[in-house]
């Protein structure tokens, strides 16, 4: 089993990364020193594959579990699930020291997270991720939160796990196109901080898209330690964590244009991370070989690179990127690439550069 701290002072905590976590969960859960009750958050996807296995791990450790299921997908990630949440934990009675248990992808970990920071005034939770996207991004550094109709993760809180623990299992029955669009965050990774995890990717990336297990222990590892150094370092994002954002701001943008739920999120950075590779190469001087191999890696990964827009939708586009979160003075900050492996943040980009490197 990999392990990988998360220092943050007194909300320190692991994450462990291993096959067959799951069967662990209750023994590691008894380690954490929670109330007996507890409830696991899964959507129904994922909840008719793996539910049965943490509840009776749960259940044989001596804790009492109960099982909220909602529907998969983003349009579960609502204030009215959270409502229908809360409900059912004080109908289990749910106390101060019970706990929940993120059982999912994205969507259930930043639903049952923004469940847990809010309910009784904060509750402990656990992170169970299943989805590649889940393992290296979103269940690392505690973002939790919902969307609402004016946008995506608009409430919310900057609330940490107890643990987490990664399944490398799990991942078995994601289909192709999730596990593809986690890849996309994978090679973020390599991008902004480590030239040698993205050669590492050029090389095993046969291996990788057959799940290797090895292979996908030592690369999801590597993207946990790195988001967890860089949260380390800027926890509620007042500098550094910008640098997670690469690819970001056109990303998000290309979510919201072409209609969510068109371009899964790790197709749209994908597509964002090309464009901002392109706009660091005028901008900063990235090497055109440099950015050929990004697009290549995106390509060989079975992602988009490249979208077509008609005038209206760059229109916009840009509009929607000036609306971003990340907007600050009223403008677009970009996270840009000097070489595969360091980015530096703050730049502004000029329109035209953009329009450029959208092609
Ligand atoms: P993300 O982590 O990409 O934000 P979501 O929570 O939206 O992901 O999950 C993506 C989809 O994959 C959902 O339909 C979810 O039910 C499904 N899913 C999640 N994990 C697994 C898994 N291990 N096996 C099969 N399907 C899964
Ligand atoms: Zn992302």
């Amino acid at each position: 089993m990999r392990t990988v701290p998360v220092s943050l002072g007194s909300r320190s905590y692991a994450i462990k990364i291993a096959p067959g976590l799951l069967e662990q969960l209750g023994c590691e859960c008894l380690r954490l020193k929670l109330g007996q009750r507890c409830a696991i958050v899964t959507d129904t996807n994922v909840g008719k594959r793996y539910a049965k296995a943490a509840f009776n791990s749960l259940a044989t450790a001596g804790f009492a579990p109960s099982l909220i299921i909602v529907q998969p997908g983003e349009a579960a990630k609502t204030l009215k699930t959270v409502q229908t949440c809360y409900d059912q934990l004080a109908v289990h009675r749910l106390e101060r020291k019970s706990f929940l248990v993120a059982l999912g992808g994205g969507v259930i970990g930043d639903l049952a997270g923004f469940v847990a920071a809010t309910y009784l005034r904060g509750i402990p939770f656990v992170q169970v991720p299943t989805t590649l996207l889940a393992q290296v991004d979103s269940s690392v550094g505690g973002k939790v939160g919902v969307n609402l109709k004016a946008g995506k993760n608009l409430v919310g809180a900057f609330y940490q796990p107890r643990l987490v623990l990664c399944d490398l299992d799990t991942l078995k029955t994601l289909p192709e196109r999730e596990y593809h669009a986690g890849l996309a965050e994978v090679i973020k990774y390599g991008i902004i901080c480590d030239a040698r995890l993205f050669a590492r990717l050029e090389r095993d990336e046969p291996r990788l898209l057959k799940r290797d297990p090895e292979i996908l222990a030592a690369m999801v590892a590597r993207c946990c330690e790195i988001k967890a150094e860089v949260v380390g370092r800027d926890e509620t994002e007042g500098g550094l964590r910008a640098i997670l954002n690469f690819g970001h701001t056109i990303g998000h943008a290309i979510e919201a244009v072409s209609g969510y739920g068109k371009y899964l999120h790790g197709e749209a950075i994908a597509i964002g991370q090309v464009v901002a590779a392109k706009v660091s190469r005028q901008a900063v001087g990235l090497p055109e070989a440099e950015v050929q191999r990004i697009e290549r890696l995106f390509q060989s990964a079975g992602l988009p690179t490249r979208i077509k827009l008609n005038s209206v939708q760059r229109r916009k586009l840009f509009a929607t990127m000036c609306m971003d979160k990340k907007v600050s003075d009223g403008e677009v900050r970009f996270v840009l690439a000097k070489e595969i492996g360091s980015v530096t943040r703050g730049h502004r980009v000029p329109a035209e550069l953009i329009q450029q490197a959208l092609g």
